[in-house]
């Protein structure tokens, strides 16, 4: 979905879809160029966890362009009137995406069970990834909070 079509869906079925559509209309808005790809297309997702079903690698939750995918799409969300309920749901589909995300790392690392420093590496790395998760949840929960308010 396109983050900077204020107040509005405006949903794409290819990342290069959604690409060609922000360069042309959203002149503005400045976008490294490793935000559409099919592994950060995750963040802009509608539905994140169906895209993380039928795609094979999703960018790294703690990556520069995951992170900037993310800030757009909160702030997109706030142009909305429901913007808490779905600020919401995509934390939650984001963390059912990492979920299934970490699935597939343990399928690969089944694999490759031969190579036991690497499953290692992988494990430290999702508990970390939840954490973040977590962290973040309860800072926009708080800035919610203040926002209804005042
Ligand atoms: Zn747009």
């Amino acid at each position: 979905m396109c983050a900077w079509c204020e107040g509005k869906e405006n949903v794409y079925t290819r990342i290069a879809d959604l690409e060609s559509h922000v360069k042309k209309v959203h002149r503005e808005v400045t976008i490294s160029k490793d935000q559409f790809t099919r592994a950060n297309g995750f963040y802009f997702a509608k539905y994140p966890e169906d895209y993380a079903k039928v795609v094979d690698n999703i960018n790294p939750y703690d990556s520069k362009a995951a992170y900037e995918a993310r800030k757009a799409m909160r702030s997109w969300s706030d142009t909305f009137s429901d913007k808490q309920a779905r600020g919401d749901q995509w934390t939650a589909g984001w963390r059912k995406g990492l979920e299934i995300l970490r699935g597939m790392a343990k399928k690969r690392e089944s694999r490759e069970r031969s190579v036991s420093r690497d499953k290692r590496t992988v494990v430290e790395k999702s508990a970390r990834t939840e954490r973040q998760v977590e962290r973040e949840d309860s800072s926009s929960v708080a800035r919610h909070k203040l926002e209804s308010s005042s």
